[in-house]
């Protein structure tokens, strides 16, 4: 590899057929280390979220019709940025060399005499159909098959495609960018042979949250897509291996897909959420309600970090993984780490709670039934508190129940105000818009700040949410969200993104 001032390297990714799970390791490794990214239209967005903050993103797509950039521009761009001595990723849909023009990119850097790596990426040729349960081959069902394009009009006596033969050829025919022409290809495939009847399938925008498909037979496909509506992108499937999909899709069924689900955590911890939602099949839509802004008092910290190091502390209660993470980004400020934490016994609210501190070297020792400020209250009441030293570093305006309860139990308590959790100044209009208009089946809320800030960012009105289904991550997010008049139908079993999660999918499945 060539090193700085010299040329640099680009490396030709497949992003896979569209949900962001299906790039391969090659292929994010290379992305999140890019200095620029030129990306397609059909390579998933969320994976533009793995670059890194200062990387140059630059869209190349082509929109049916208009097209952001040539294919000769694309070509120039790719070889000017690694003369420049950058590490370039040029990110497309599906394998870039499957009608992804990934071989005249390569050319173009060839005649340049640059360097390239090629990631291969799964294709929606297979991958796509596999998603809709089809396999492209089966035992004693197809023993071929053949990728196509069905841009070409197949009525031209010019065409590159030769139907005709493909017709009897092959068992399965996968016929790319052919939404505009099934017409001709199903009268070309029955004219070079093919039966009629031969079952035939489109998928829409497959692996994604919104993808569909449609089944008739090769002779009525073309009239089902249009009463179907379908528009690209799309994959043409035909052949006996159709017929498996009544059988084998609903194996893959996953409960929430289709639905748009509201997550509303900070910025920073909504991917956990995001990516579970996603794993279902559901659409993350993210609308961060909070935003974290420090507001600690050094004078105070300092104190609290003192004493913690000289083990004054019996006891040091944890009630969110924000609280976690503010107070450990102190320490890490003030020179410390986890050894402060040697002399004291340690609180976590819940499951989430633990995990942040478990992600820093530490397991709590104290977990309540109940996650609550009042649980943890109850749970060190338990053990006897009286006359303890206890550190609780929390948010400002956190419910003061922990506090006051461990104090009328006789123990001393340092409350420590570390951020405010407010909701964002410019949220996302798109997604409001989409709130009010109806279009989200499910909004999570994961603790009671967000509730009272979703609350806020929609004006008070909380209307619009009331066809929604409500999910909340525990009993006190759910007594929030009750208050303000969305008594929650989902509550997960215990506080975590996963049985959040799973509840959800319970709820969705008719299991709730
Ligand atoms: N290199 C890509 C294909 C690019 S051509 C690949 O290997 O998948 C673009 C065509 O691919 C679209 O017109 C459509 O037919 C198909 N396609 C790509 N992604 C798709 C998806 N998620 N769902 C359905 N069709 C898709």
């Amino acid at each position: 590899m060539s090193a700085r001032g010299e040329a640099g390297h680009v490396w030709l990714i497949g992003a896979g057929p569209g949900d962001p799970g299906l790039v391969t390791q090659g292929g994010l490794e290379a992305l999140r280390g890019a200095e620029v990214v030129l990306y397609d239209r059909l390579a998933p967005v969320e994976l533009l979220a793995e670059c890194a903050p200062e990387a140059e993103l630059i869209n190349a797509g082509k929109a049916p019709g208009g097209s952001a950039m040539t294919q000769d521009e694309i070509n120039a761009a790719l070889v000017a940025q690694a003369r420049a001595g950058r590490r370039v990723v040029r990110l497309k849909g599906g394998d870039p060399f499957v009608f992804g023009r990934g071989g005249e990119e390569l050319e173009a850097l060839a005649d340049a005499g640059l360097e390239a790596t090629v990631v291969p990426g799964v294709t929606s040729a297979i991958g796509g159909v596999a998603a809709a349960g089809i396999p492209v081959t089966h035992r004693g069902v197809a023993a071929s098959f053949a990728v196509v394009t069905g841009h070409e009009d197949p009525t031209k006596p010019a065409a590159q495609v030769r139907w005709a033969e493909l017709a009897t050829a092959v068992d399965t025919l996968v016929v790319l960018m052919g939404v505009g022409r099934l017409d001709g290809i199903a009268r070309a495939l029955i004219e070079g042979g093919r039966p009629p009847r031969t079952p035939s399938a489109l998928i829409v925008e497959a692996t994604t949250p919104r993808q569909r498909v449609v089944e008739a037979p090769l002779d009525c496909i073309a009239e089902a897509a249009r009463e179907a509506g379908v528009q690209p992108p799309a994959l043409l499937v035909v052949g006996e291996v159709v017929a498996l999909h009544d059988r084998l899709a609903p194996v893959l069924r996953r409960p929430l897909a289709g639905w748009r689900v509201l997550v509303t955590r900070t910025r920073r911890q909504a991917s956990s959420l995001a990516e579970a939602l996603r794993a279902e099949g559901a659409e993350p839509v993210l609308l961060p309600a909070i935003e974290i802004a420090r507001r600690a008092d050094p004078e105070a910290v300092r104190a609290a970090i003192e004493a913690l190091r000289a083990g004054d502390y019996d006891w040091v209660a944890f009630t969110s993984g924000n609280a976690v993470e503010a107070w450990f980004d102190l320490v890490r400020e003030a020179g410390g780490d986890a050894r402060l934490f040697a002399g004291s016994s340690i609180a976590a609210v819940g499951v989430a709670t633990a995990r942040a501190l478990e992600a820093r070297g530490l397991s709590a020792d104290l977990l309540p039934s109940r996650a609550s400020g009042t649980g943890v209250a109850d749970a060190l009441l338990e053990r006897g508190v009286e006359g303890a030293r206890v550190l609780a570093p929390r948010a400002e305006r956190a419910d003061p129940a922990l506090v006051e309860r461990l104090r009328e139990a006789g123990a001393s308590v340092d409350e420590v105000t570390l951020y405010l959790a407010a909701p964002p100044a410019d949220p996302p209009p798109e997604v409001l818009a989409a709130l009010r208009a109806g279009e989200i089946e499910a909004v999570t809320f994961t603790s009671s700040s967000t509730v009272r800030n979703l609350a806020t960012l929609l004006g008070g009105d909380l209307e619009a949410l009331r066809g929604a289904i409500i999910a909340c991550i525990g009993p006190q997010t759910a007594e929030a969200a009750s208050e303000a008049g969305l008594p929650p139908q989902v509550v997960a079993s215990h506080a975590s993104v996963d049985a959040l999660v799973a509840a959800l999918r319970g709820y969705a499945a008719g299991e709730a």
